[in-house]
């Protein structure tokens, strides 16, 4: 589904990103893990081109989205993202929040985009939130509406930037939950965790970073079980 080859990115002279490589199969659950500042943020940016790369070519389904002449626009709407913070519409009702998207950007009708919202809603339990307003939701509330909404636009991989690292300890296993439900009806993910336990629950994969390359990948229990780099064993023995 996504083929990475050769991921630079650079900010300034600030060489962040040195040289990723990564094939992604449908229906496969990534879980990318290390250090704050190792660039994790800034490889799911690049992505779906939140950030341009610098050098490199980035393949969706078969098609080179790092091109000239690319629509990023369609692109975007088939990987959804949801970040730390949950970026919802203050004035907006939830409903409103989940169906704003399919309605403007896929031109879909309000009711079929409502009733694809309220099934959503039953996805994250919830369905009485209807018509709350995200200030009136808890942060793990206001991250399963999140969730929600980039799922109302059907896309084809879901992104996820660290979704539990803003909560409190009490609502991190609620978002978990629903991403774990998720895993489980086959979506594609590439999730950005410190969550060592749902990584190595949920993930088919694990990718260590550090210093903007992959040092190491495998299994949960290659990658948690034994690690083969040094920097890796590291990291893992101060999280773990
Ligand atoms: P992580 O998500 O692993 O913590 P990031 O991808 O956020 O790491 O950041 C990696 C490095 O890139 C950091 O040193 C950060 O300061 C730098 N960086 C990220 N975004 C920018 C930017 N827009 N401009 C300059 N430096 C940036
Ligand atoms: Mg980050």
């Amino acid at each position: 589904m996504i083929i990475v080859n050769d991921l630079h990115k650079k900010f300034g002279s600030l060489h962040i990103l040195k040289g990723i490589d990564l094939e992604i199969s449908k229906g496969e659950v990534v879980v990318v893990i290390g250090p704050s500042g190792s660039g994790k943020s800034t490889f799911l940016r690049c992505l779906n081109l939140l950030e341009e790369p610098t050098q490199g070519e980035i393949k969706f389904e078969g098609e080179s989205i790092t091109g000239k002449g690319h629509n990023i626009n369609k692109t975007r709407e088939k990987m959804g993202m949801v970040f730390q913070q949950f970026n919802l519409f203050p004035h907006k009702t939830v409903i409103d929040n989940i169906t704003l998207a399919p309605i403007r950007v896929k031109k879909m009708d309000k009711s079929k985009a409502e009733a694809i919202a309220m099934d959503l809603l039953r996805t994250v339990g919830l369905e009485d939130k209807r018509d709350a307003y995200p200030s009136q939701l808890s942060g793990g509330q206001k991250q399963r509406i999140a969730i929600a909404r980039a799922l109302a636009m059907e896309p084809h991989v879901m992104l996820f930037d660290e979704p539990t690292s803003a909560l409190d300890p009490e609502m991190v296993g609620e978002v978990l939950d629903v991403m774990k439900k998720l895993a489980e009806r086959g979506m594609t993910m590439v999730i950005v965790t410190h969550e060592m336990g749902f990584a190595r629950e949920v993930g088919d994969r694990i990718l260590f970073m550090d210093q903007g390359v992959i040092v190491e990948q495998g299994t949960p229990q290659q990658v948690f079980g034994s690690p083969q780099h040094q920097r890796t064993q590291d990291f893992l023995g101060k999280v773990l």
